[in-house]
Formats: structure tokens, C-alpha cells, sequence
């Protein structure tokens, strides 16, 4: 957990214009910045930046969000990545609440990354500046059907024969870094003395594996001629760890939005191949088996994700892998699809023999999860026999227990029911799943939150866009925004505090990183600020007061009502009225009053 506190004080260092303009060109325009929308295609600008709110919005798509935002729509980061980046560029170190690092090795290990990202640069551009000298390099790649625009795109490069050429890039080859880097491999003896460091790529072709911010965090290596093993891959590192990061992603996320999808491979030769040949939305895993930490990158990234396996029995069981692993990540606004290609291609070899267009058909025709779960339960069961259907029921118990409830998993136990001569009901009941959709009877629609509207939107407005004035909102003030009704009363409570705990200096970008972190649906008004031009805040100040004003008068106006109507039952009954009258006068002066204000603040105007 990263304190609140931190997070606004990282929103008022950062400069959003700079976060923003390392990826969008920015220009100038009044107040504001615009540029081309990075989320969505146009030819004209119409995503601006507002450095006085700290926030970017796009008239286009209405995209828009805080730094922190951006950065985790635009490069896939998770929430605490983004604050982590943003804070290393202002030189602020997030602390962690329940981290027991002490600060000085906290600095350490931050100069130790900074040392290896330096050293994975340095051995990138080496190995590029190598692939120009080395024909038979080059020569590989071109029988490959590269040219030389992808091979700069990707930062191919070739580390030539040798032991120790590295010694040449880094004047001390025997720094640390460079093993910790995975540069280079140390050899040991029995008794773990070290008798020899030697460079771990040799002859290879070089693919330099990226991370989302575009650092080179590793490297692949592929063989040239025959040889083991083909790939080598950078060992796990402080930069890198294979289970969670995907070659190409950095390369290909413009065309991953632009296509609305994304194909995984299984080989990063497949993903430079298709580049080459039109197709620059794939990526693929390292050598590992597809990881739930996959999808989740991939799904921050675009709504439909699209597995690509090679026909034989390996490509089927990664197929299964990648399967469980985006079960816990399903749901109904997700697509996931698996692609078989024939069993003697991989998508290299495909598109290669078929081109872009053949291999787009292919894709068109993938298999949707739900086919491919219901396919992989029944395996190879004899479905005309109790005990098959009941071993396809059982195979798929894992696979449903694994998925939140969603109509797509309703959908799953449906065709699961009928291949198993079984009802949905059943099959939920049997497999215990988490709230399950087709027994329960039909739920009491949750009542969804109203917008709010009215003097309440109008103050909810003012509270979002100046977070400060929340600190003029007194128990009196609040007693009177009971009117709008229980449920709103308690959202507006809420806002209000969370408001006031940013303090004086409380910005809306800071509130609006808050509010959406909470889910708490203040979505269309966060929308709507962002889109107009700021308001004064002194001017808001009255108006919240005058709102507030407003607010009371209402509430005094209907407790004189019912004043009045308990002094007429009085009368009727023939009742002492006199401590009703008394209630009375003192209601109209504080209405006198009310009004006066008002009318003094019109003046004023
Ligand atoms: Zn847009």
C-alpha cells in the first residue's frame, strides 16, 4: 500500500505535460496542450493537457485521467509501477508501508538497477553496431525475409564468436553488474571458487527483450546454424523475469490499439516475422508457459486477446496453459480466442507461405474460450457413457471454479449441462461455484447509484474540481445536504472527508487519482471537468457558500412548514400554541438572515 499522502504529493511534483509529452507531441494552444490522441486513431488533434488541473482529456474518445493515468493506459503499467516511474523521474522513493527496507539500501538497490539498465544498454547498442560487420548475420536474417527497417525497429543485433568480447564495451569486465545483468557467466569450481568469467551470447542473433517503458531489461539470443540450445534467453535478473514480461509488447502497442487486438506467439521470431510482413500486433512469451501475470499485462492493453499455438501436441498443452492462466482474468466485456494453425506451421512459417491476408483469416477464425474449455473437458471421453460424461464434468471443475461469475461462465455451464445430459443448476450446485447465476433465483437488482443532480451535482462539481472548499463544508453545512436523501447524503459525506484529508493544498487531479482508484463512480463529472476550462476558485468559493446558502434556506422553509401546519392542528385542538410560536419566530429570523446573506452576496456581485 502506497500512502495517499505520497500519491498527492507525487501529483503536485510530476508535471503532466512532461509525463505526457515523452510519448505525445505536444503543442501549445491557449492554456492548454494538444496533441493526437494516443488512444484512439485521428488525424487531428483533439487530446488536450491542462497544466493548471494536472490532467489530460480527449474530446474524441473522452479518455482522460491524472500522470498516473496516462502512464498505466498508455504503456500497460500496473498502478504501482506508475507511481513508482513517476516518482524516480522527480527523485522521490515510494515508501512502502510494510516494507522494512531501510532507506540507505533502499538508495542502493535503486543505483544497482540504474547500473544494470546502463550495462543492458551498452551491450544492445554493441551488439547492434556488431550485426553491421557480420555478413553471415546478416545473411540469416535476410533468408528470413527481414529487412533492415524491422531489424532497427526490433534493435537486432548479433554477438560474434568469442569469449570475452564484452571486455571491449565495458572497461572493467569484472564489475558486478555485469553478472548481474546476465551478461556474462561466472564459472565456479566444486568449493564455489570463481576460475573464469566468460560473455553468456556467442554467435548468436540478438533480440533485445523490452519492458513497457522501452528499457532493455534482457536479451534473446537465436543460433544461427545447428546448435544447443536454439534460444538462449537472459536469466531471471533484478530487470527481468521471464514469467511476466512479453517480447514486442513495447514495439507493438500502437498497432495493438489500432488493430483492437492482440496476438500472442510463442517465439520472438515469430513476432519479427510478422511485423515484416504487415501484421505488428503480436507479441510472445519467453520460453515460459503463458502466466495469469500475461494476461493481465495483456488485457491493460486491449479488450480482445488472441493465443496463436503451433498444431502439435506441445502447441496443444501450452494451449492449456494459456487457458487456466486467463480463466481468473475472464469477463463478459474480454475476449479471448485460441488459434490452431495446421500442425506442420507456426505463424512464421504461415504468413509467410499465405501472407498477411491468409494468416488475418486464420485469425478471424480462432476459437473462443468457451469452445476451447468445453473441448478440452470432454477430452477424449465417451460422452454416450455415464462415466464419461461425469470424468468430462469433473475435468471441467477446476477450469468453472477458477472464473468469477459472469454471463460468459453461465454460458459455459449451459453447454457443459447439455453435453453432460445434466441441468445448469446441477452442475452449479455440484461444482460449489461462487455465486452461482443459474440456481439463484433473480437477484434483487442492486441498486445502482443515481447521478446525482441539481444543486447536489453542482456541489459535487465545485468539490471535485477545488478539493480546498471542502474545508469550508462545516457540520452545518453537511446538516443541511441531508436533504438530498440518505444514499447521496453518505456519498457526499464521503467525498467531502475524502476531500478535506488532502488539506489545503488538495488539487483535483490528486481527489480525481483517488476517486477513481476507489471505483467510486464520480466517473462523468471527473469527465466533465476535465473537459471545460477551469473555474476561479474564489469564484467557487461563493458559489459553494451560496449553494450551501441555498441548501439551508430549504431546510428552514420546510421546518417552518411543518411548524406551521402543528401550530394549525394546535388551534384546531384548542392547544397552547406558544412554544410553537416560538419555534416559529426563530426559524423565520434565521430565514431573515439567510436571505440578507443572499441578498448581500448579490450585491456584492
Ligand atoms: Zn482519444
Amino acid at each position: 500500500m502506497i500512502p495517499e499522502s505520497f500519491i498527492s504529493d507525487l501529483l503536485n511534483r510530476v508535471d503532466i505535460v512532461d509525463v505526457v509529452g515523452r510519448y505525445v507531441q505536444l503543442k501549445k494552444t491557449g492554456a492548454n496542450f494538444q496533441g493526437l490522441c494516443p488512444f484512439h486513431n485521428e488525424k487531428s488533434p483533439s487530446f488536450t493537457v491542462s497544466p493548471t488541473k494536472q490532467f489530460y482529456h480527449c474530446f474524441g474518445c473522452s479518455a482522460h485521467g491524472t500522470s498516473i493515468g496516462f502512464l498505466m493506459e498508455y504503456s500497460g503499467m500496473g498502478f504501482v509501477d506508475a507511481v513508482k516511474d513517476l516518482a524516480q523521474g522527480v527523485g522521490m522513493v515510494v515508501p512502502e508501508q510494510d516494507d522494512k527496507i531501510p532507506p540507505a539500501q533502499r538508495a542502493q538497490m535503486q543505483a544497482q538497477s540504474m547500473a544494470l539498465s546502463e550495462a543492458m544498454n551498452l551491450a544492445m547498442e554493441y551488439y547492434k553496431t556488431q550485426l553491421r560487420s557480420a555478413p553471415n548475420a546478416i545473411a540469416y536474417l535476410k533468408g528470413r525475409g527481414l529487412t533492415g527497417e524491422v531489424a532497427a525497429r526490433f534493435a537486432l543485433g548479433y554477438a560474434p564468436d568469442g569469449w570475452d568480447n564484452l571486455r571491449s564495451v565495458f572497461p572493467d569486465y569484472s564489475a558486478v553488474a555485469l553478472v548481474e545483468a546476465g551478461l556474462v557467466i561466472d564459472k565456479v569450481d566444486e568449493e564455489g571458487r570463481h576460475i573464469k568469467r566468460y560473455d553468456r551470447f556467442r554467435e548468436r542473433v540478438m533480440f533485445p527483450i523490452r519492458n513497457t517503458k522501452g528499457q532493455v531489461i534482457a536479451f534473446g539470443g537465436r543460433i544461427m546454424e545447428q546448435g544447443e540450445p536454439k534460444y538462449l534467453n537472459s536469466p531471471e535478473t533484478p530487470l527481468f523475469s521471464k514469467g511476466s514480461e512479453l517480447y514486442g509488447l513495447f514495439e507493438a502497442r500502437q498497432a495493438i490499439r489500432d488493430a483492437g487486438y492482440v496476438l500472442v506467439t510463442e517465439g520472438y521470431m515469430d513476432v519479427v516475422a510478422l511485423a515484416q510482413m504487415g501484421f505488428p500486433h503480436a507479441v510472445a512469451t519467453l520460453g515460459t508457459a503463458c502466466t495469469t501475470i500475461h494476461v493481465q499485462k495483456l488485457l491493460r492493453q486491449t479488450d480482445t486477446v488472441i493465443f496463436s499455438f503451433d498444431g502439435d501436441k506441445a502447441g496443444r498443452r501450452a494451449a492449456r496453459r494459456a487457458l487456466e492462466a486467463c480463466l481468473p482474468h475472464v469477463s463478459d466485456d474480454k475476449t479471448i480466442k485460441f488459434l490452431f494453425l495446421p500442425s506442420e506451421h507456426d505463424p512464421d512459417s504461415y504468413i509467410r507461405e499465405f501472407g498477411a491476408d491468409g494468416f488475418e483469416q486464420q485469425v478471424s477464425e480462432a476459437m473462443p474460450l468457451s469452445q476451447f474449455l468445453l473441448r478440452e473437458a470432454a477430452g477424449e471421453h465417451d460422452l454416450d457413457e455415464p462415466e464419461g460424461r461425469a470424468r468430462a464434468q469433473f475435468d471441467a471443475k477446476p477450469m468453472l471454479q477458477a472464473m468469477a461469475p459472469s454471463a460468459l461462465r453461465l454460458q459455459i455451464v449451459r453447454g457443459l449441462a447439455s453435453m453432460t445430459q445434466s441441468t445448469p443448476g446441477e452442475i452449479e450446485g455440484l461444482f460449489e461455484l461462487s455465486k452461482p447465476v443459474a440456481v439463484s433465483r433473480k437477484a434483487p437488482a442492486r441498486s445502482k447509484r443515481q447521478e446525482p443532480v441539481g444543486l447536489e451535482r453542482k456541489m459535487i462539481r465545485m468539490l471535485v474540481t477545488h478539493p480546498s472548499l471542502a474545508l469550508q463544508m462545516d457540520a452545518e453545512a453537511l446538516e443541511a445536504c441531508r436533504q438530498f436523501g440518505q444514499e447521496q447524503y453518505d456519498h457526499l459525506l464521503h467525498l467531502v472527508q475524502l476531500a478535506q484529508s488532502l488539506g489545503p493544498n488538495g488539487t483535483f487531479a490528486a481527489l480525481a487519482q483517488q476517486l477513481k482508484e476507489q471505483g467510486e463512480g464520480y466517473d462523468a463529472i471527473i469527465g466533465e471537468i476535465a473537459a471545460t476550462p477551469e473555474p476561479e476558485i474564489d469564484t467557487e468559493r461563493l458559489f459553494l457558500a451560496a449553494t450551501v446558502r441555498e441548501l439551508k434556506l430549504q431546510q428552514v422553509r420546510d421546518e417552518i412548514n411543518i411548524v406551521m401546519e402543528a401550530i394549525n392542528a394546535a388551534i384546531t385542538a384548542k392547544e397552547p400554541t406558544d412554544v410553537l410560536t416560538t419555534g416559529y419566530r426563530e426559524l423565520k429570523a434565521l430565514e431573515d438572515q439567510l436571505l440578507r446573506e443572499q441578498e448581500a452576496d448579490k450585491s456584492f456581485r
